[in-house]
Formats: C-alpha cells, structure tokens, sequence
C-alpha cells in the first residue's frame, strides 16, 4: 500500500469517527442542528477518500474525480452552515446551495486545463479556501470570543490558507499528470498528511465548542430550581459571592422572606396550588427587587434578596415593596380573592462584611416579623 492510499484510509477513519461523535453529541448538545450538520460534512468529506482511490484505480476516473470535488467542498460548505448555526449568524440554505454550485463551476472550468498550468491548482483550491474562510469570518464576527472560540477561528483561518499552501505544492512538486497518476505523487502524500492534521484540529475544536457549552449548560441547571425559576442556593451563593468579592468596600443587604401558613394552603387547596404560589412568588419578587437584585429560592417556601451597594432604609423599602406585591399577586388554582402573605428579614453586609453572618441577623429578624404577627418587614439589629 503506498503512502498517499495509507494516509486515505486513516482520513476515512478520522472523518467518520468524528462524524459519530457528532451524532451523539447532537442527543447532549442544545445546538442539535449544528451538530448534526458537522456529522453530515464529515461523513461526506469522509467520501471524498473513497472517491480518491476509485479516481486512481477504477473504470471512469473522470467521473470519480468529480465526486472527490464535490464531497470536500459538500462537506465544506456543510461545516460552514453548521458553524453559521452555532454562531449564530446568517447562512441561508440558498447561500450554502449557491457556494456549492459556484465551487462546481469553477472545478467544471479548471478540469480540462492542463495539470501542469501553475494557475490550476489556485483555481481548483479556491473554492475550498474561500468556503473555509468564510466560515472563519462567521466565528469571527459573532459576538462570542472565549478562548476556544477564537482557537476555532484560527484553526478555521489556517485550514483556509492550507489550501492555497496545497496549490503551491501541486505547482512545485507537480500533482500528477492525470488524475489518476495522482495518488502515486509525492505531492498526495503531503497533502494527505496536512488534510489528517486539519480534521483533526478542526473536529476537535468543534467539538470542545460544543462540549463546553453542553457543561455550561448543565452547570446553570444544578445552580437554578426549576419551579421558580431561581438561583437555587447554590447558585445565590456563588452569584453573591462574585458580587462582594467584586466591590468588598461598599455595604450591601440582604431581604429573607418566607410565606406565611403557606402549609395550610397546602393542606387546603393542595400541594400542586402551593406550588403555583411558590412559582408566582419567585417570579413576582424576580421583576420587582430590582435588575441588580440577587434573587434566590433557599428553600421550601424561603426566598432570598441581595441588594448590592445597597443601604438599609432601601432595602426595608424594597421589602415593603415586596410585601405588597405578595398580597396583589394573582396565583392560578386559587380562589379569586384569596391573599398570600409573607414575612420579611431585612439585614445589611457592612464593606467587608460575611453573607453568612447578614443571613443570621436576616433570619432573626424575620424570625421577629413571623412573631409580630406576619405579613411585614422587620429590620435586623446592627451587626
Ligand atoms: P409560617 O407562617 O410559620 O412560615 O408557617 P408555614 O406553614 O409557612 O411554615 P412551615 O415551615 O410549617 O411549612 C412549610 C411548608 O412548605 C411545609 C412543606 O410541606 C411546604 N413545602 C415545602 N416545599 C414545598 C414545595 O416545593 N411545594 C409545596 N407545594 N409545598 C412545599
Ligand atoms: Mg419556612
Ligand atoms: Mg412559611
């Protein structure tokens, strides 16, 4: 087996083995159309180098030669799509079928030239350059620029050039006189050998881009409670966390509320109305604490508020605010007419103060609020 075959068969192996773990990763991943698209360009690039052995040594090479064409730059333009879809930028299916039919033509021209014209090969790669390039431009102009994907444009920038490299190299070391005597070139080694490195890269990028996002994703699951929409304590921790870390000098508070008798609404219109309360809650005090508010459901029927760079006469504010929206909310499966009420604790993080130690004085307070009788607010004392 000569070099250029070996190195056909492993790219075989490379882009059909990305291609399913691109299929499997589209059941995981949000950006399922993307990832199903990146599964189809590399099992049909993957074509391309059975295409290229039938080229060199079946009936009708001139026929095999235009399906080598055709499934790298379908799987080109298939990437591209792909990558527009995850950056979410404009590729209309018109678009990829046009760029598609364009790199047709252009090969359909250059065919017939002579091997040998140093032009050529610029002509036959061009299309392949310019797709590649494209799809770079798509990352590049998104407005996400984490260190991967940046990585990804530049191996994208790279790939593109490679094939401008390929056309050089034909001119040099000479691809061949006809398209079959191709594969016995040492010029179809190299651009083999460069072609493996460049899925690979490729593939892998794509795939950490994708990978990255499903545990971002997952990682936002175990932070939220999922029936009020909330930061679950986990996720309010971490998110106060960064805030005091961020601005330590200023004072900040915090409001605990809880819902009053909220286990005989339970008991009387029934766990699934209580959780409409415990939803119409969550979202009542979501929209009105304010839109740099920290907003967290801690517990049962417990929530929590973090003000930052907030003093204690506004938050007692924002709590009285809150009470009232309580009373006024509207909950599916209750009763018109019906009035949930809560109790508040409200205590101030003084600059460099712990969230620990604020939620103590909070929970003491409200503590006092449930003991005047519910359905206030009642401030802490001084840390
Ligand atoms: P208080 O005014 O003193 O706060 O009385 P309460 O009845 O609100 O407080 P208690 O702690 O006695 O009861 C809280 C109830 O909340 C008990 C529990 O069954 C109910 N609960 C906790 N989580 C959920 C939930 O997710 N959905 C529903 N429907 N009920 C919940
Ligand atoms: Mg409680
Ligand atoms: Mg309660």
């Amino acid at each position: 087996m000569s070099a250029a075959v070996l190195f056909l068969v492993v790219n075989f192996i490379i882009g059909l083995c990305f291609s399913a773990v691109f299929a499997v990763v589209s059941i995981y991943s949000r950006w399922r159309q993307a990832a199903l698209l990146f599964c189809a360009g590399l099992c049909i690039a993957s074509l391309t180098m059975l295409c290229e052995l039938a080229v060199a040594y079946a009936d009708n090479p001139r026929f095999w030669a235009i399906a080598v064409y055709g499934t790298v730059l379908a799987g080109l333009v298939l990437l591209h799509k792909g990558i527009a879809d995850l950056y979410d930028r404009p590729f209309p299916t018109w678009v990829a079928i046009a760029m598609f039919l364009a790199g047709m033509a252009v090969y359909m021209l250059v065919r017939d030239v002579p091997r040998s014209w140093w032009a050529r090969g610029f002509l036959y790669q061009g299309p392949y350059a310019l797709v590649t390039l494209s799809a770079a431009v798509s990352v590049f102009q998104s407005e996400r620029r984490t260190a991967i994907d940046r990585a990804l444009g530049f191996v994208l920038v790279v790939s593109g050039l490679h094939f401008f490299l390929k056309a050089a190299l034909a001119a040099v070391m000479g691809a061949g006189a006809t398209p079959s005597a191709y594969i016995s070139t040492a010029y179809a080694v190299m651009s083999q050998s460069i072609t493996a490195v460049l899925i690979v890269a490729v593939g892998l990028m794509l795939l950490a881009v994708l990978t990255l996002d499903i545990m971002a994703v997952e990682r936002g699951r175990a932070e939220r409670d999922s029936l009020s929409g909330l930061a679950n304590r986990r996720g309010f921790e971490k998110a106060v966390k960064k805030t005091i870390a961020r601005s330590a000098e200023r004072q900040h508070a915090v409001i605990l509320c809880d819902l009053d008798h909220f286990k005989s609404i339970n008991d009387t219109y029934g766990h699934h109305a209580g959780d409409m309360v415990i939803s119409a809650f969550g979202t009542m005090i979501g929209t009105q604490a304010g839109a740099n508010a920290i907003v967290g459901r801690i517990g049962g029927e417990e929530f929590v508020v973090f003000l930052p760079d907030t003093p204690p006469a506004i938050a007692l504010a924002v709590a009285e605010t809150l009470r009232v929206g309580a009373r006024t909310m509207m909950v599916p499966g209750l009763p018109g007419g019906f009035v949930v009420t809560a109790s508040f604790g409200v205590a101030g993080v003084p600059a460099r103060g712990s969230l620990d130690a604020a939620l103590r004085r909070a929970d003491a307070a409200l503590y006092e609020a449930k003991r005047h009788g519910r359905d206030c607010v009642q401030q802490a004392r001084a840390a």
